[in-house]
């Protein structure tokens, strides 16, 4: 099989493996317990926790591990409207094409009588910071944008939009997701008050995250009660293989991220060269504001979902838009919101490679997509319509 839907998982790293295996039948005490084995388990978080800070250039004390990149927006989210509520500020700034785990937290508190402003993003799939700048008020508790985006790649501006919410003491949140272990991330440089990070997302495995909160900048409110695991923010027995597991695979990807990087960017960039050769083959997402693996395209006159089950029948495995909106009839929000037309955003075709990939497999993918969506045109009343008009 040919695995092109990195952005919605990754498969696990023989490093982020080998370093979880102990955890689930040797040392397998409890981080609280008043035992060696117990003890070992407590040293495992302690130094997976010391890594994760080095790779973000925070310090241990601002890591919170999270059941992953979901509850981690939830918390951040939660704790900046929160903190805002209590000193009067109910304004909440992010954008329209934010994942759902941030989309559907501000719904809920939109309905909790905050005010949410969702930016625009553009044609090119970028938030302008000047937009953020503008939209900023005296009663803004939290601005909210993510650091790249899940489905076009396309990379934000989001130093400098923290630059602007630090200089008026706005505390920012970033959804660094898709960008952890692929864009350099450096939290202090980066004027990050809160982010997001999801393991199964760079090599790791699933059910585990991040959330980074800045020293003093937002008190952390509790998404979950119970005991007193992550000084009190995040109860619950850790996930010890997990966290393990999140740091080999995180030190891992910050390691050779430049040399992954660049073997999968070049891929990246044959694969939307030979793809930009259909007819009306519309890149979706600013060219180079892109992450490494993210080829998002849309062929018009053809309906996306087809075309992903004749690439999974010729053991492509690849994507629409998000998992999240798979499934469902609605187009993607983040295709709406870059300006495609329903018809044209029902038509896409979302590629997302990793260092794991080879040329070879490029090749087979150059070979099956122009044939495939020929052949789903050649089937297409609306194609067919299409071609008249011109
Ligand atoms: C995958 C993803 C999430 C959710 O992370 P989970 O660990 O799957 O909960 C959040 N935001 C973005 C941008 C993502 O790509």
């Amino acid at each position: 099989m040919i695995y092109a839907d990195n952005a919605a998982t990754t498969a696990m790293s023989a490093a982020a493996k080998e370093a979880m295996l102990p955890y689930f039948d040797q040392i397998y005490g409890n981080p609280s317990s008043p035992n060696s084995i117990g003890n070992r388990a407590a040293e495992a978080v302690a130094g997976a926790r010391k890594t994760v800070a080095a790779c973000l250039h925070a310090e241990p004390d601002e890591i919170y591990f999270t059941s992953g990149g979901s509850e981690a927006d939830n918390q951040a989210i939660r704790s900046a409207a929160l903190a805002g509520a209590k000193r009067g500020k109910r304004h909440i700034i992010s954008s329209k094409f934010e994942h759902h785990a941030v989309l559907h937290t501000l719904q809920r508190l939109e309905q909790e009588g905050f005010e949410v402003q969702l930016l625009d993003v553009y044609e090119d799939g970028v938030v302008r910071v000047e937009d953020v700048r503008s939209a900023l008020r005296a009663d803004t508790a939290l601005v909210t944008i993510m650091a790249a985006n899940n489905e076009i790649g396309t990379i934000q501006p989001f130093t400098e939009i923290g630059a602007v919410c630090r200089a008026v003491g706005t505390p920012f949140h970033t959804d660094a997701v898709q960008a952890g272990g692929h864009v350099p991330l450096n939290v202090k440089a980066q004027n990050v008050d809160l982010l997001s990070l999801s393991a199964h997302k760079f090599h790791g495995p699933k059910g585990v995250g991040v959330l980074y909160a800045r020293r003093g900048a937002v008190p952390l409110t509790n998404v979950i009660e119970g005991g007193g695991q992550e000084r009190g923010k995040r109860p619950g027995t850790e996930n010890v293989p997990g966290i393990v597991g999140l740091a080999a695979a995180l030190r891992e990807a910050c390691e050779k991220m430049d040399k992954h990087n660049e073997k999968t960017s070049a891929l990246r960039d044959r694969l939307i060269e030979g793809l930009s050769q259909i007819p009306l083959a519309r890149l979706n997402g600013d060219r180079t504001k892109r992450l490494p693996g993210n080829v998002n395209f849309s062929f018009p006159g053809i309906e996306g979902e087809s075309l992903l089950l004749l690439l999974d029948h010729e053991g492509v495995a690849a994507s629409s838009g998000s998992a999240c909106t798979s499934g469902s009839l609605d187009p993607s929000h983040v295709l709406l919101a870059i300006g495609l037309p329903h018809e044209i955003a029902h038509g896409s075709l979302r590629l997302s490679l990793s260092a794991y990939n080879t040329e070879a497999e490029i090749d087979h993918i150059l070979e099956a997509v122009p044939r495939l969506v020929a052949r789903l045109r050649e089937m297409s009343p609306v194609w067919k319509k299409m071609k008249e008009v011109d």
